[in-house]
């Protein structure tokens, strides 16, 4: 059953960036939908704050196309939009300058949450958090969400760490890695922690190795002029798929708090040994008769940025030492697939004969589309011709555990934004974490320019260039297939 819906308190939310892509695309039909469920108390204000000249009713209107494009669904038809839109308003601001900040912050009322989303290009966030400062909006009980990119290296995410910590405590600073929201990722450690069948198995005796995938059909699309100053392993391995490495990997924490999980995603991430360049695989989209490849997308002919990454990590420590993590993503392959795969070992000795037929089980968390969790377990085929062996899924598919509850669960950016105003981190990364991940990425990156590698070409629609199969197959092992 979906959990009950508790209203959070009263707040003030203020979306500096809220004409932009974000805004639109998840931020405000996350709150729409939100206020839906009743989650959002009727005492609750958010402002829109961007360059953009606007006044607070063509604001509205704007939100409302953004609803109703964005998934507003059946409520946009029935009032409950309408209601929606009497919460919110808007500022002309300017982040670099003086326009706008007094008529902020004569809108924000005392005693209540107050949060700010800065849902604009990093290069601002330190102008914005000192105008903050500056203005009074900031009072030690207001938080503030960082978007991603956090720095793109570990230089430059020490500089905005200390920026940030100039005018907010750690406890006020809320790093956005929307992974982390999502319900198959938080049942990961509901899976791991809330039943005895798994964590006893967890560890380098019983697993073999761990795939994370994260597979996207989309090129850069607009966004082609910062992923070439970015590339997949910025993009979306020092972040997303470290942060699912962290959570699959991570010991227990003593609780389920924000410091103990965070202590213990730290631990693995210092754990990561540093990669051999020969077991990594760079990968970059080619154009084919009809579409246009990743040079054409970014504009840049001689680029070397990659849009693909295959690697080969390993935890050093006691649970993990001799159990590889291969960790894979891309862009413009054969599906939209995000998956974190847990092959188990052999069973030491099979008492059936060798035709029976040998399976492992392998218990595979599906992130997107379909989010669900399921476990292959190995039966005898029924039926006569004798004893062999085949492997059968249990499925714990969400939208066909909760039927149409599931379309009630809600998506990571509303839930944390939701955390956010409850004041609960768990979910957000720390800036020793943020660090850490740096530090682990960078000597990468600095391998391929050193060295002056150019990624290797594959075809869109395809599972990536070949060299990433031979990663797995040079250890005897494959790819889970990438499905839909
Ligand atoms: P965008 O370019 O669509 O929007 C930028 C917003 O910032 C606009 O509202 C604009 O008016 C405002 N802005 C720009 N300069 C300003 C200034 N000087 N003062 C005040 N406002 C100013 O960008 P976006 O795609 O919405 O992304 C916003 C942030 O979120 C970026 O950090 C981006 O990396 C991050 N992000 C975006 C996505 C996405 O799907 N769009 C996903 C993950 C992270």
């Amino acid at each position: 059953m979906v959990s009950r819906v508790i209203p959070v308190d009263p707040f003030d939310l203020v979306i500096f960036g809220g004409t932009g892509d974000l805004a639109r695309r998840k931020i405000l039909p996350g709150l729409f939908r939100r206020f839906c469920s009743g989650q959002m108390p009727g005492e609750a204000t958010i402002v829109g704050a961007a360059r953009s000249e606007m006044d607070d009713d063509s604001y509205r209107t704007f939100v409302r196309e953004a609803i109703v494009e964005f998934g507003g669904g059946r409520h946009c038809e029935d009032g409950t939009l309408d209601e929606f839109l009497k919460h919110i308003g808007y500022v002309t601001i300017d982040a670099r300058g003086t326009g706008g900040w007094d008529d902020l912050a004569g809108r924000m009322r005392d005693g209540i949450v107050r949060a700010f989303y800065f849902s604009v290009a990093p290069a601002l966030f330190g102008d914005i958090a000192e105008r903050l400062h500056n203005y009074g909006l900031a009072t030690p009980e207001s938080r503030i969400v960082v978007e991603k990119p956090f720095g793109k290296n570990l230089e430059t995410a020490r500089a905005l760490n200390k920026t940030l910590a100039q005018h907010f405590d750690e406890t006020q600073i809320y790093r956005i890695d929307h992974y982390l929201g999502k319900e198959t990722v938080q049942n990961l450690m509901a899976v791991r922690f809330g039943n005895m069948l798994f964590e006893p198995l967890w560890n380098s005796q019983y697993v073999d190795h761990i795939q994370i995938t994260v597979a996207e059909t989309v090129g850069v699309g607009g966004r082609g002029g910062y992923y070439d100053t970015s590339g997949a392993m910025r993009d979306m391995v020092q972040n997303h798929l470290m942060q699912l490495l962290c959570l699959i990997a991570m010991e227990p924490p003593a609780r389920f708090e924000p410091d103990a999980v965070r202590d213990e995603k730290l631990k693995v991430i210092r754990a990561l040994e540093p990669v051999d360049y020969h077991h990594i695989v760079r990968g970059q989209y080619g154009a084919t008769d009809t579409q246009p490849g990743y040079r054409d997308h970014v504009e840049n002919p001689r680029s070397t940025t990659e849009s693909f990454v295959a690697l080969k990590c390993h935890i050093s420590n006691w649970r993990w030492a001799g159990t590889p993590f291969y960790l894979r993503t891309g862009k413009r392959l054969k599906s939209r697939s995000s998956e974190i795969v847990v092959v188990f070992k052999d069973t030491p000795h099979s008492i059936f004969e060798e035709d029976a037929g040998r399976h492992r089980n392998v218990l595979a968390i599906q992130l997107q589309p379909n989010e669900g969790i399921t476990l292959g377990v190995t039966i005898k085929e029924p039926g006569p011709g004798g004893m062999r062996l085949i492997d059968v899924p249990l499925d714990m598919t969400f939208a066909d555990a909760l039927g149409p509850e599931a379309e009630e669960v809600p998506d990571a950016y509303e839930r944390l934004i939701m955390d956010v105003i409850r004041g609960n981190q768990t979910l957000f990364m720390r800036g020793d974490e943020v660090e850490a991940a740096w530090a682990w990425t960078d000597p990468i990156i600095e391998g391929w320019t050193r060295r002056g590698e150019v990624p290797k070409p594959y075809d869109s629609g395809s599972t990536g260039p070949d060299d990433a199969l031979m990663l797995m197959h040079r250890d005897g092992r494959k790819w889970r297939e990438i499905r839909s």
